[in-house]
Parts: structure tokens; sequence; C-alpha cells
């Protein structure tokens, strides 16, 4: 796999700080070389330890027109968010070169099911059909532990002006605002609010559980596999 160095332009805690829930950081890098990697919103690169023995993936949050990569990271106290965790601006990073799969199909409506930092990828398509002045005909259903937890509430607010329809689903907090739905996000709540639900494609990003059970959920409502994409991060 190709190697390329990046320095960490910027690192922003994006989280409110919420204790019950590890903070997602923002880390903004940019090509030593000066030469972007090319990209399609939806996939991911991989960092790589200075020795190579610990490298971990992560989606890119940023449009492929950007001079920079941005990742959002949960900082899990895990052996790459540790190794994260101490790295300042300035720093340099051995980045692998992107791929992945989760790719948009454009001619096709969509919904969008993302639980915590998996809203990642979905920045990038978002932000891509932005630059593009594309408009969007999209669902996305966004869930977070707790209404603190959500990340760039008013960058995503800005989406709604290109056709996306946002619905915050808080799945721990006992009292939720007004505007958002409280408890995980079902095929109940999808049905209710997406009237065409049939005929779309559905991009779920997240673990494992939330991953496997939305997927099953759809199939068992006659949604195909083929109008299924999933990226799954792990077993949480
Ligand atoms: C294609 C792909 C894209 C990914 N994109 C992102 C991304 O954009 N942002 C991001 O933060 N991560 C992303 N991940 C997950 C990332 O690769 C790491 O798995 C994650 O950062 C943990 O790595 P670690 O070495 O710190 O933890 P490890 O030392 O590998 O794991 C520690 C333990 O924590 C568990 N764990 C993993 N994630 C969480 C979590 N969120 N909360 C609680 N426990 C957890 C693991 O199951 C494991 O048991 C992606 C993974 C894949 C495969």
């Amino acid at each position: 796999m190709e190697l390329r160095d990046f320095e960490i332009k910027e690192i922003t805690n994006l989280t409110k700080g919420n204790s019950q829930s590890h903070p997602i950081y923002s880390f903004k890098l940019v090509p030593v070389n000066g030469i972007m990697y090319k990209f399609r919103p939806g996939q991911f690169i991989t960092i790589f330890s200075e020795d190579g023995k610990l490298f971990r993936s992560y989606s890119i949050a940023s449009p492929p027109e950007s001079d920079f990569i941005e990742l959002f990271i949960e900082m899990i106290n895990g052996k790459m968010t540790s190794y994260l965790s101490k790295k300042k601006e300035g720093d340099v990073l051995k980045i692998g070169e992107p791929r992945g799969t989760f790719l948009l199909d454009e001619k096709t409506k969509s919904v969008y099911l993302a639980a915590g930092v998996g809203i990642a990828p979905f920045f990038s398509i978002l932000r891509h059909s932005i630059m593009k002045k594309e408009p969007v005909d999209s669902y996305l259903f966004y869930s977070v532990k707790h209404a603190d937890d959500i990340i760039l509430m008013n960058e995503l607010k800005s989406f709604e002006g290109i056709g996306l329809r946002i619905l915050i689903n808080v799945t721990r907090d006992q009292k939720v605002p007004e505007h958002f739905l409280q408890g995980r996000i079902s095929m109940e709540k999808i049905k209710k609010f997406v009237p065409d639900y049939l005929g779309r494609k559905y991009y779920i990003c997240g673990g494992l559980t939330f991953a496997k059970d939305l997927k099953a959920s759809l199939i068992k409502e006659g949604i195909s596999e083929d109008s299924i994409l999933s990226d799954i991060w792990g077993e949480n």
C-alpha cells in the first residue's frame, strides 16, 4: 500500500465535553509533499504508526475538493486513539491511500443511517454535494447517545439547504429537545418519516450491532439487499 506523510494542521475537539461520552476530535491533515490523495466521498484512509505495526482505518469527512483531509476520531483510549492523543499540530502521520466501497449511487434517492462518529463519511458526501452545488434528495437519521454528542450541528443544518432532511435520535438521555427523536433508529421511525422508503437506497455507518440490526429490519420490511450498503467499524 502506498504511504504518504501528512502533517497535522489542526486538531479540534468537536464535542461539548459531556463526561459520559468519549470526545470526537477533528484531525485536519495536509500532504507534506503537497500532493493530495484522490478519493471519492465515502472512502477511508489508514493511519500507520512510525514502525508500521499499528494501523487503523478512518473515514474521510472532508470532500475531495479540499486541500486537506479531515477525519473525525472518537478518542476511546484504545491503541491508535491513545497514540493519536499524544500527537500535536505540526507532527507528521503516515497515511495509507484511500480505499473502500461505501460509495453513493447518485441516481437513487437515499437514506443515511449513522451512529455516533459514523456520521463522518456522510459529511464528505454532503460537503461534496455543497461544493458541486448539487441538490440531494436524502434523509439522515443520526443516532447519538446524548444530545451533547452531536457534532457540527450548524454545518449539518446547512445541508438542509440542498435538500437533506435530518432526524436526530438520542438514545440515552431521559429528556430530549422537542425537535429530536428519543431512542434508537428503528424501522417504525423510518416508515413514519420517509414516505417513499421502499424506493430508496440505504447507507449504514457505525458499529456492528447497529449496522446488523438495521440491515435485518430493512430486509424484513422488503428492502432488497442490493439497496443497502454498510460500513461497519467494530464490535461496539
Ligand atoms: C473502514 C473503517 C472506517 C472507520 N472510520 C472511523 C472514523 O471515521 N472515526 C473513528 O473514530 N473510527 C473509525 N473506525 C474505527 C477505527 O478504525 C478504530 O477501530 C478505532 O479508532 C479504535 O481504534 P483503537 O486502536 O484506538 O482501539 P483498539 O485498541 O483497537 O480497540 C479497543 C477496544 O475498543 C472497542 N471500540 C472500538 N471503537 C469503539 C467505540 N467507538 N467506543 C467504544 N469502544 C470501541 C474495540 O471493539 C476494542 O475492543 C473505522 C474503522 C473502519 C474499519
